[in-house]
């Protein structure tokens, strides 16, 4: 894919949506690792739903602590793998206690260092927490990079590289909600919603699920050229949901 496309494809997710985040609902950096970690393998629905009690009781590592394994799970049991990812943020706690003032770090070698933090946590939390420029590689973003061309790889580390690579330097630190949002609402993966897609004339994907009567309609309704990044009229955003404080 050419560097045009990529301007155009973010300049779209961006017309979109101005100002991506994550659907997870935190208060402060602490909160969204906690969120992260246990959002492993579960929905952001299900994890809000167990932090919004969680939170009301524990909102430091501190007060997690505090509550223990024993204490900690009957919060979270309704999430996979919750014994473990228990036992994980009980001992992050202690660590963050006693190592980092109570404080989660700005470093990702400190981060993957925490218990059930790797690579894609530690990515999430310096980008969402920190503003940081990274892109945390996840099942939709590894399927939308590899459809649609923008980055295609093998393994997530490799997609996640490639992006670093091509993403124009304005849309890197939105990249990873944009993609994601649209890997999870758009570029579905049983069946992607290629007639509603807001790139589909960018994208390479072979097996588009409209035809090519549609995308050229979308293409002369759209303004956008590929040359340009200029927007023409923005397609409806998605409600943003309310963070907790
Ligand atoms: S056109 Fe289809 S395959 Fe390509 S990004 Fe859009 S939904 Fe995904």
């Amino acid at each position: 894919m050419n560097r045009d496309k990529r301007l155009a494809i973010f300049a779209r997710l961006r017309a979109a949506n101005p100002v991506p985040t994550t659907e997870l609902e935190y208060g402060t950096p602490f909160q969204l690792l906690v969120a992260v970690v246990l959002s492993a393998q579960a929905t952001d629905v299900s994890v809000n739903r167990a932090t919004a009690a969680l939170f009301e009781v524990a909102r430091t590592p501190i007060e997690l602590l505090a509550l223990g394994v024993e204490g900690l799970e009957p919060y979270i049991r309704s999430i996979g793998l919750y014994h473990t990812k228990a036992k994980n943020l009980i001992a992050t706690c202690r660590i963050l206690i006693e190592e980092h003032g109570g404080e989660v770090p700005r470093d990702r070698e400190a981060l993957e260092r925490l218990p059930g933090v790797g690579r894609k946590t530690a990515n999430v939390v310096l980008n969402t927490a920190f503003g940081e420029p990274t892109i945390a590689v996840d099942t939709h973003i590894f399927r939308v990079a590899n459809r649609t061309g923008l980055a295609p790889g093998k393994t997530v580390r490799e997609v996640e590289d490639r992006l670093m690579r091509v993403v124009p330097d304005e849309y890197h630190k939105d990249a990873h909600h944009w993609l994601i949002l649209h890997g999870r609402y758009v570029c579905t993966a049983r069946s992607p919603r290629c007639g509603e897609c807001p790139i589909v004339d960018l994208c390479e994907y072979r097996h588009k699920t409209c035809s090519a009567n549609q995308i050229q309609n979308r293409n002369q309704r759209s303004t956008i050229s590929t040359s340009s990044d200029r927007i023409g009229a923005p397609r409806k955003s998605r409600p943003t949901r309310a963070k907790r404080t």
